[in-house]
């Protein structure tokens, strides 16, 4: 299962919010997001532009990604897999991807 090793904070700075990918450090001062609340990156300090339609939408995904820790390929068959079943599409995907192993494992505090 591949999974995303790189830095993390800058995921959190990238979507203006705190995703909590980092146990104890993000409710402390030394949170990335305290300390510098902008984009990462050469441009990050530059003045946004205004967002397209597509914007938001794609944000709100890459926020649901990086908080699951999953790739693109996978969270595509996920989404797949729940658009087929019956109910809400956006409810059957967090309900699989809160069930993956990783995730309950991290829910559960054993890692
Ligand atoms: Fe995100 Fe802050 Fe945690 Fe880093 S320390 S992962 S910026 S919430």
């Amino acid at each position: 299962m591949a999974r995303y090793t790189g830095p993390v904070c800058r995921l959190c700075r990238r979507e203006r919010m705190k995703l909590f990918l980092k146990g104890d450090r993000c409710f402390k001062e030394k949170c990335a997001i305290e300390r510098r609340a902008y984009p990462p990156g050469q441009h990050g300090q530059r003045r946004s532009r205004r967002p397209s339609g597509y914007g938001p939408q794609l944000r709100e995904k890459q926020k649901v990604k990086r908080i699951y820790g999953v790739f693109e390929k996978q969270f595509r068959n996920y989404f797949a897999t729940a658009a087929g079943k019956r109910g809400v599409t956006g409810d059957n995907l967090l309900i699989s991807l809160d069930r993956r192993l990783d995730n309950v494992v991290y829910s559960l505090v054993f890692a």
